[in-house]
């Protein structure tokens, strides 16, 4: 026979409970407020919202994928039929993609299901070749749709893809003020292009030479 549980054992109980549940809370709230700092994207928020989604008075989703001979220049990696992968030039960590469809438009609902599955593919391919050519333990993949959500240039929808790693958000940038860039963007986009090589799709030339494998430290 199973004993009753006395007044004291169910308060212990109760109390206990409610230990794990502040320290949950806690947690978690933490967890959230941890912030990913990228100081170097400043200038980027800096510009006013015209010279964020324009280049020369387009948009630069849609202008870059058909300026071929600047594709290295403006860090296009992929271009395919609806879809193309570019680095980001303000990256929240190194390598940080963006996916975005050709046409322009700013919802996932306004593209047709061809150009949906084509985005989405383009993006499921992205993780798989950045994962192995940057070798991140972890990686944000995301949308922000609309600029209340977030979206820098909210009118040509586009994915993010971050790549993370353990202790990715250190000391470094919160007590000494001072950013550690591990690589070049040109360095970081001929890894890509080399990632991304077996895919369909427009490309830059192979480039040549050795990388860059400079580190860049800056205040
Ligand atoms: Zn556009």
């Amino acid at each position: 026979m199973i004993a009753a549980p006395t007044d004291r054992a169910l308060l212990e109980r109760f109390l206990l409970g409610r230990a794990r549940l502040a320290d949950d809370l806690w947690y978690g709230a933490r967890s959230m407020a941890t912030p990913l700092w990228a100081p170097w994207r400043m200038p980027y928020l800096l510009q006013s919202d015209k010279a964020k989604s324009s280049r020369g008075g387009g948009c630069f989703f849609c202008d870059h994928p058909v300026d071929v001979p600047a594709y290295r220049e403006n860090l296009v990696v992929i271009v395919q039929e609806h879809a193309f992968v570019c680095l980001n030039r303000y990256p929240f960590t190194p390598s940080h993609l963006l996916v975005a469809p050709r046409r322009h438009v700013g919802d996932l609902g306004d593209l047709t299901e061809e150009e949906y599955a084509a985005l989405m593919g383009l993006l499921r391919e992205s993780t798989v070749r950045l994962r192995k050519a940057v070798s991140c333990s972890a990686m944000n993949v995301g949308f922000n749709l609309g600029t209340d959500a977030g979206a820098g240039v909210a009118d040509h929808l586009h994915a993010h893809i971050v790549p993370r790693w353990r202790g990715d958000t250190n000391f470094m940038p919160v007590l000494a003020d001072v950013r550690v860039m591990p690589e070049y963007l040109d360095d970081a986009w001929r890894r890509l292009w080399e990632a991304f090589a077996d895919l369909p799709g427009d490309r830059a030339p192979e480039p040549q030479g050795p990388l860059n494998l400079t580190s860049e430290v800056s205040g």
